[in-house]
């Protein structure tokens, strides 16, 4: 988000703001202008987007957008859509019907302009068992960098991100689940994608993992990078997630700030919304 306060414009470097004029110019940015001042630029758009699986319709027409340099969660319950919907916004898999567009590419009809800018992580994401961490970090890296500076900045922040001191210098198959996880976010991030696509970034981890990867992904936003995320713990979305929208059975059901939505139901957390607004879509 670009707010036009001093602050914020602080953040906002040169170079960036002479691509974000020239791509304005050029009408690759969509705007939103509320009356405060506040300037959004959409990084994802989901506009009526339908998945059938033979006869299943697993997407319903669910529409929403991420906004450039926050954390946005698609949060729901096992086989609500979560998969699907970050599978289509990756380009690997394609929708039934509607649109996507990820800054401003089209995932249908632009794909390869989208793969350039985003990073996917699997939820059940694998790293080669027999290659230490940091040469795990350094094969990936190969795909990106065009040069050895490059390839050593680009696994030094992936070696940074992991964060598992000398760990990183073990076999893949010596680590716990929560450190492959860790190794596999800092894959995904290292190259500094413009959106990181994380499926279920803390499932299965303990209370020290997850919050180290929730750590790792506020730090990533605030260098003004941005994040889709999926998720089934709706405790923990609040403490990561600026905006997320609830999903269930292939429909969005709700969707806001954590604090907005526990205002509007007055709830405790965002797990009590959920059974609430499921309950309301059941009877009405
Ligand atoms: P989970 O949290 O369990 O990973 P999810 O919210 O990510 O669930 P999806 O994996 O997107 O949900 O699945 C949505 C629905 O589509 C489910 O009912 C699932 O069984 C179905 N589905 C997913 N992939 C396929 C497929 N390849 N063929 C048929 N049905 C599928």
């Amino acid at each position: 988000m670009i707010i036009f306060e001093r602050s914020c414009v602080r953040a906002f470097s040169l170079g960036t703001f002479w691509t974000f004029i020239a791509n304005k110019v050029l009408g690759r940015i969509e705007l939103e202008l509320p009356k405060r001042g506040v300037m959004v630029v959409n990084a994802v758009i989901v506009d009526a987007l339908a998945k059938d699986y033979g006869s299943f319709r697993a997407l319903k027409g669910i529409s929403f957008t991420v906004r450039q340099g926050e954390v946005f969660g698609l949060i729901g319950p096992n086989g609500a859509g979560k998969t699907t919907t970050l599978r289509i916004i990756s380009t690997l898999l394609k929708p039934s019907s509607g649109n996507v567009h990820v800054f401003d590419f089209d995932v249908v009809r632009q794909g390869k302009e989208v793969r350039k800018i985003i990073s996917y992580l699997p939820e059940d994401a694998g790293a080669h068992k027999d290659l230490k961490g940091i040469d795990y970090l350094r094969f990936m890296a190969r795909f990106f960098a065009s040069n050895t500076i490059e390839l050593e900045g680009i696994v030094q922040r992936g070696i940074e991100i992991a964060n598992l001191g000398d760990r990183i210098y073990d076999k893949v198959k010596t680590y716990s689940k929560g450190m492959t996880r860790r190794l596999l976010v800092a894959r995904a991030l290292m190259t500094e994608p413009r959106l990181a696509i994380l499926d279920e970034p803390t499932s299965g981890l303990d209370v020290i993992n997850a919050w180290e990867v929730r750590k790792v992904i506020r730090n990533f936003v605030a260098q003004g990078h941005t994040v889709l995320l999926s998720s089934h713990n709706m405790l923990e979305v609040e403490f990561t997630c600026d905006r997320i929208a609830l999903i269930n059975r292939g429909e969005i059901v709700e969707s806001g700030t954590p604090k907005e939505l526990k205002g509007k139901y007055n709830a405790q957390n965002i797990e009590e919304i959920f059974v609430e607004v499921v309950k309301c879509s059941a009877t009405s």
